[in-house]
């Protein structure tokens, strides 16, 4: 796994970018003066979670109070398909490191194509980041299901690595063994300079994507 870059430049330019992108449908004719009208809310919703994102506190965020045709409205500015989404995919993909390469490989699970984009706070509970670029990660569609809606536990800790901001240990963590008929077992285990805090972290991010069983 490694950490990739985030998004480095304005925010809420990237969302006023997609808005403009849109246009007034037959099934929705007033979409553009809809979206226009919370313009100011999304603009101190998007400082909001930019400040979190400095601090990596993302769990504080309290969700916002749009109504439901707004909720939908916003949502529909997402598209994974859509030109805006796919120019910051490839950003997002460069490798951190060799920016001249592309790392198109899903860092969640280190196994297969990030072919999706996961939004880090669900799009049901979060629609006012539908489209926030630091809120979206490039990710395998196995990952994105495994991560469906929930990222906190009851006591509001973080169930998934975010790899645009957390550091991974430099002790090893991972391990593997090699049973009868050299089936190989990887297991977890906890290096004495890893807070519990990290490691726990970790350890919850491997079990609810499932990463030990997926990599043998
Ligand atoms: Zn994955």
């Amino acid at each position: 796994m490694l950490k990739i870059n985030s998004y480095n430049e304005s925010s809420f330019s990237f969302y006023k970018d997609v808005v403009s992108s849109k246009r007034n449908t037959v099934n929705k004719p007033r979409l553009k003066g809809e979206l226009e009208t919370i313009s100011n809310d999304q603009s101190s919703y998007f400082d909001v979670y930019d400040d979190a994102f400095s601090s990596n506190s993302l769990s504080s965020i309290a969700a916002g109070s749009y109504n439901d045709n707004d909720k939908a409205n916003l949502n529909g500015l997402y598209s994974y398909r859509s030109k805006k989404i796919q120019e910051l995919k490839n950003l997002l993909t460069r490798h951190p490191l060799h920016t001249e390469n592309i790392l198109n490989t899903c860092q969640n699970c280190t196994i297969n194509e990030a072919d999706t984009m996961d939004h880090v706070l669900a799009q049901t509970e979060f629609p006012e980041f539908a489209v926030h670029p630091k809120n979206l990660f490039p990710c395998c569609g196995f990952c994105n299901k495994k991560k469906s809606d929930k990222y906190v536990d009851e006591e509001g800790n973080l169930l998934f690595l975010n790899l645009f901001l957390d550091d991974l240990p430099q002790s090893q963590y991972l391990h593997v063994n090699f049973g009868d008929n050299w089936l190989p077992r990887f297991y977890l285990d906890q290096p004495t300079d890893v807070s519990d805090k990290v490691f726990n972290l970790i350890k919850s991010h491997y079990e609810r994507l499932d990463l030990l069983t997926r990599f043998s």
